[in-house]
């Protein structure tokens, strides 16, 4: 019998989970899955680590499983087909840290209502993270379980890079910039020495381009700036949430349209970005695919600005050694890596077009000044390293 870790990623309508076996220092991946739907029609399904279905189930339209639900059928499920793995600990992504919580952090009721004063900071995704911790304190409370925060990877940023230009009052009440995806940013930290020892010593801008898209600037593997701010909506435009925003807009939807706090909150998060611009879809493969001029002009904005981000960032470096995109459409998406890099020829990166079209890993060329890389992030694994070494 082997020792294995659980990793709890938990939306809002969905969990996610991966199941780690500890083999001397590796961690293999035995199993992954998700349930979704978790209100509407819920769906699980979990996969081994070669990808083959292990158990499926549809509870069908109109059903409601909940998190204890979905919980619940994947303990049972972990106990059918892993019962040769004793689960030695559970790890959770938790979306907010804030200033106190900037490293992993073993779980009891305490934290958990400590971590809950951030509720307001990030309410789409802390009370849904912090939900599976409180129910397997109260159903098992010997097994550990350690938090893993998105924001505690930018928590070494300069202060400076880190301030709105508010009042005191205001930014004392913790308004900062906190960043996000800081799982994701440190697992590629973490193997960039692999692929660029120049680049991992020096300056690097990733590109975490997914659902949720934002980049960071690295300096010898630490956290210098991000796009990302004090929510998760900052910065670039994203599958459905706006990027960066005039804040003189928010007032114009509340004085000219009425608009109150919920109605500006769906607006930004859930019906702009990809989806607003193009009136089509927040997924990248359906606007790539599509002829529609809307799905171009998305398309478009978005490289547009991930290019203008791109030189910030390459500012607040004061140079830049490397680029690295991740996450779905860093990649996947061949052509919005070309158009990236080409923009970014001023700055020094020359496309390797033939690499680039078999996904790299390296896809400038070698003469390029900068280096362009595509390198899969795995938060998951980033969860399950951490919880094992809280719990030496
Ligand atoms: P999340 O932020 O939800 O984890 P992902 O990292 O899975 O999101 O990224 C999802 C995005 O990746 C979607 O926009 C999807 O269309 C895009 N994507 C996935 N595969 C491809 C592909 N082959 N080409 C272009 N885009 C892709």
């Amino acid at each position: 019998m082997s020792d294995a870790i659980a990793v709890i990623n938990a939306g809002s309508s969905s969990l996610k989970f991966s199941l780690f076996a500890q083999r001397g220092v590796e961690l293999d991946l035995v199993a992954r899955g998700q349930a979704e739907g978790l209100f509407t029609s819920p769906k699980f399904v979990a996969r081994d680590g070669d990808g083959k279905v292990v158990d499926q189930k549809a509870w069908g339209d109109g059903q409601k499983l909940g998190h204890e639900g979905a919980l619940d059928y994947l303990v049972s499920v972990l106990r059918e087909h892993y019962s040769d793995h004793r689960l030695a600990a559970i790890g959770h992504r938790v979306v907010h840290g804030g200033l106190e919580y900037t490293r992993p952090t073993r779980m009891d009721a305490g934290i958990v209502a400590a971590l809950e004063k951030y509720v307001p900071l990030a309410p789409l995704h802390q009370p849904h993270n912090l939900a599976p911790i409180t129910l397997l304190l109260a159903r098992d409370p010997q097994l550990p379980q350690v938090a893993c925060f998105d924001t505690a990877f930018h928590r070494v940023q300069p202060e400076l890079a880190q301030a709105f230009a508010l009042p005191r009052r205001i930014t004392d009440r913790g308004v900062l910039r906190y960043g996000f995806h800081g799982l994701s940013y440190e697992y590629i930290a973490q193997a960039l020495p692999q692929f660029d020892a120049r680049a991992a010593s020096g300056k690097t801008v990733v590109l975490h381009l997914g659902n949720g898209a934002s980049m960071c600037a690295i300096a010898d593997g630490r956290s210098m700036a991000s796009t990302m701010g004090f929510t998760a909506a900052d910065g670039l435009p994203m599958g459905t949430r706006c990027g960066a925003l005039d804040p003189g807009v928010v007032l114009y939807l509340m004085d000219e349209l009425r608009m109150d706090a919920r109605a500006i909150e769906r607006l930004i998060y859930h019906e702009s970005g990809l989806l607003g611009v193009s009136g089509i879809s927040s997924d990248m493969r359906t606007l790539e695919e599509s002829a529609d001029p809307r799905a171009r002009a998305a398309i478009d904005l978005f490289a547009y600005r991930i290019g203008r981000e791109l030189g910030s960032l390459a500012a607040a470096l004061g140079g830049l050694d490397a680029i690295v995109f991740t996450a779905g459409i860093g990649e996947h998406s061949v052509l919005l890596r070309e158009r990236v890099c080409r923009d970014a020829r001023w700055l020094g990166v020359e496309l390797d077009g033939a690499a680039n079209a078999r996904h790299g890993p390296r896809i400038s060329t070698q003469a390029s000044r900068v280096s362009a890389w595509v390198i899969p992030t795995n938060e998951e694994l980033m969860i399950a390293r951490h919880t094992r070494s809280v719990l030496g």
